[in-house]
């Protein structure tokens, strides 16, 4: 089984789904893998048409099941300095070697290679395999194909993330939540602030309210909370604005992050800082000028997984890894989002994100036999007994 991992692995990696490209060959790839063992497959383009997910079931069509997913998107190789073609499957020392062998064309392989037992099998469960676009840029894929599943009659319960844990169990994960917070002010001369509305004033005051609630949400920690810091962080990445020292700016940009421990902290703080701008802030700057604006863009808000005392999926790892160790990452995955939809998820897969990202990314072989093990491990919870 190892050597049908490996060969469709090479297969994978020949896809250069990086996220900016088309991922369809690839899922086209899986699909007809999938369909030939006589899954039923659905293929869901995005709105380009460029790029889709794959949602494919073996077994009885009914709600539940197990779901084994990963993102078929890699990052980029450009301006890496790779020993070959980062697209060509090379194999040294036990190790293959390839754009996304870790992150995470590895997992996608050996789901895909141990299909077939599964097809040969009367499952009294479904087992579905979930493969989505754009994990890399944002979880825009996964956060489209949840928004699918919300609609559909039957959908599974329990979903195994691959992400590269070295197979160890993760039950955990903050969110990346991003925005750029833009102040139109009015402009003016340095000698009459009363006469314009400084933009870089008022984005220093929100600054310093960010950073109030900053100390407020180390309060609002979970007991217990496993996470360093335990807390939902956030710092200021970046301020922008102004153009000389006696000119009124009129615009400034601040570009803030939050990684939040919760869904509702995320919620609590963005309802703060809001009530913050519409209570204090516009009223003092549409005072001088009616057109002064504040306006928050969100650049992505992928949310966390939270650890839950009753993880069906967690449950499932544990046995079949037989690891009771259970730990928290400090990246982001799609099962946040999974999460939110009320499935049971778990983050487990071969190769360290040690090798995520970097040239010379590799998986070894004893990573992809263990991971075979676990998936193997299905089969007596797929089948009546
Ligand atoms: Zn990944």
């Amino acid at each position: 089984m190892i050597d049908d991992t490996r060969d469709i692995l090479c297969d994978l990696i020949a896809f250069p789904t990086v996220s900016a490209d088309s991922n369809l060959e690839l899922i086209a790839y899986a699909a007809d893998h999938l369909g030939a063992l006589g899954a039923r497959t659905s293929v869901i383009l995005d709105e380009t048409g460029h790029k889709a997910n794959l949602i494919a079931s073996l077994g009885p069509e009914e709600d539940g099941g197990i779901a084994l997913s990963g993102h078929s998107d890699v990052v980029p190789v450009a301006d890496q300095d790779w020993t070959s073609d980062p697209f060509e499957l090379r194999e040294e020392n036990g190790r293959l070697y390839g754009r996304g062998t870790c992150d995470m064309k590895g997992f996608i392989a050996a789901s895909l290679a141990v299909a077939p037992l599964f097809a040969e099998r009367p499952l009294s469960r479904p087992l579905h395999f979930i493969f989505t676009y754009d994990e890399e840029v944002g979880c825009l894929g996964a956060r489209h194909l949840v928004d699918e599943m919300g609609r559909m009659e039957t959908r599974p319960s329990v979903v195994i993330i691959g992400e590269p844990t070295e197979m160890r169990i993760v039950e955990g994960h903050k969110g990346c939540c991003e925005y750029t917070t833009t102040f139109t002010g009015l402009e003016g001369h340095g000698s009459m602030p009363d006469h314009g509305v400084n933009a870089v004033e008022y984005a220093v005051r929100y600054v310093a309210k960010l950073m109030e609630l900053r100390e407020d949400m180390k309060r609002w920690a979970p007991p217990g909370s496993r996470f360093d810091p335990p807390w939902t962080s956030l710092q200021i990445g970046r301020i922008a604005g102004g153009v000389a020292h006696n000119v009124i700016p009129g615009l400034c940009t601040v570009d803030w992050e939050m990684r939040p421990v919760r869904a509702e902290d995320r919620v609590r703080l963005r309802a703060a800082i809001d009530a913050y701008v519409n209570d204090t802030l516009l009223p003092e700057m549409r005072a001088v000028s009616p057109d002064a604006d504040v306006f928050t863009h969100v650049i992505g808000e992928v949310v966390g997984l939270e650890p839950c005392d009753d993880n069906e999926a967690l449950r499932i790892v544990s046995e079949l890894t037989g690891s009771n160790e259970v730990d928290v990452i400090a990246f982001g995955t799609e099962a946040g989002l999974f999460q939110e939809l009320g499935m049971s998820a778990v983050v487990c897969g071969p190769g360290s994100v040690e090798q995520a990202h970097k040239p010379d990314e590799f998986v070894s072989l004893n990573q992809l036999e263990s991971c075979l093990a676990m998936l193997r491990g299905l089969e007596p919870r797929l089948i009546a007994e």
